[in-house]
């Protein structure tokens, strides 16, 4: 099947109220473009370099999605027009956001990325931590920032029952901080990929970040 078919079957089966991001990365603009054309907007890319270099050649309202591990000298590159970053994770990134977003004079909306997996190698707050950081008001020092809300990535396992323990983890955890202090915009959990996109949604997932799926085995080379 082709992109576009991919995307199509993809839209029908997602349930109402989960957004699909179609991540792109390392996929050529051609590719993107069929995925255009059969009506998806939102892109996930994780270099910021390469994101900046997409969004010049291809049509202005494609929303881009930062979904990979963004380190502080990068942020300059996405924030005139990034429309989403779900990979928050530290304050030292959030306050680089919120000052490169200033210098443009927009709000950039965020996700705080929690870490849910065993892989000791993923990024992201332990949902401890980031209890504590929000509760000391850590976040709310930030004026052009919106904290929309989390972004996890489970473990790369076939183990269905030990992947569905962690998004129902963060599920909670989102739960308990929209009815615990941030208002009606904290409305955004991220969570699951083409291996487990099905398990996320069964367990609360608002949107799926799916890219092998739509566009083929990917090559990193
Ligand atoms: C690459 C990537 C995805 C998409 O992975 P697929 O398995 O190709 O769907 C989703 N989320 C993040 C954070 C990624 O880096």
């Amino acid at each position: 099947m082709g992109i576009s078919e991919n995307i199509i079957k993809l839209k029908e089966e997602l349930p109402d109220g989960v957004e699909l991001v179609a991540v792109s990365k390392t996929y050529p603009p051609e590719d993107i473009l069929k995925a255009y054309d059969a009506g998806q907007r939102v892109f996930g890319e994780s270099r910021p370099q390469e994101m900046k270099a997409k969004r010049e050649q291809l049509p202005e309202d494609i929303r881009w999605h930062m979904i990979g591990h963004l380190q502080t000298n990068k942020v300059k590159y996405i924030a005139p027009f990034v429309d989403l970053v779900h990979s928050v994770d530290s304050d030292r990134l959030l306050a680089e956001i919120d000052r490169q977003a200033a210098r443009c004079g927009r709000k950039i909306d965020v996700l705080l990325e929690v870490h849910i997996a065993r892989e000791e190698s993923k990024h992201g707050w332990d949902a401890e931590e980031l209890k504590a950081y929000i509760a000391g008001g850590g976040t709310a020092a930030y004026g052009n920032v919106r904290i929309r809300g989390l972004m996890g990535i489970a473990t790369f396992t076939e183990d269905t029952e030990a992947v569905r323990g962690e998004f129902t983890r963060l599920r909670e955890l989102y739960d308990g901080l929209r009815a615990g202090g941030f208002g009606p915009e904290f409305d955004t959990l991220s969570m699951g990929m083409t291996g487990d996109y099905r398990t996320a949604i069964e367990c609360g997932s608002t949107m799926v970040r799916i890219g092998s799926m739509i566009f083929g085995e990917r090559d990193y080379a």
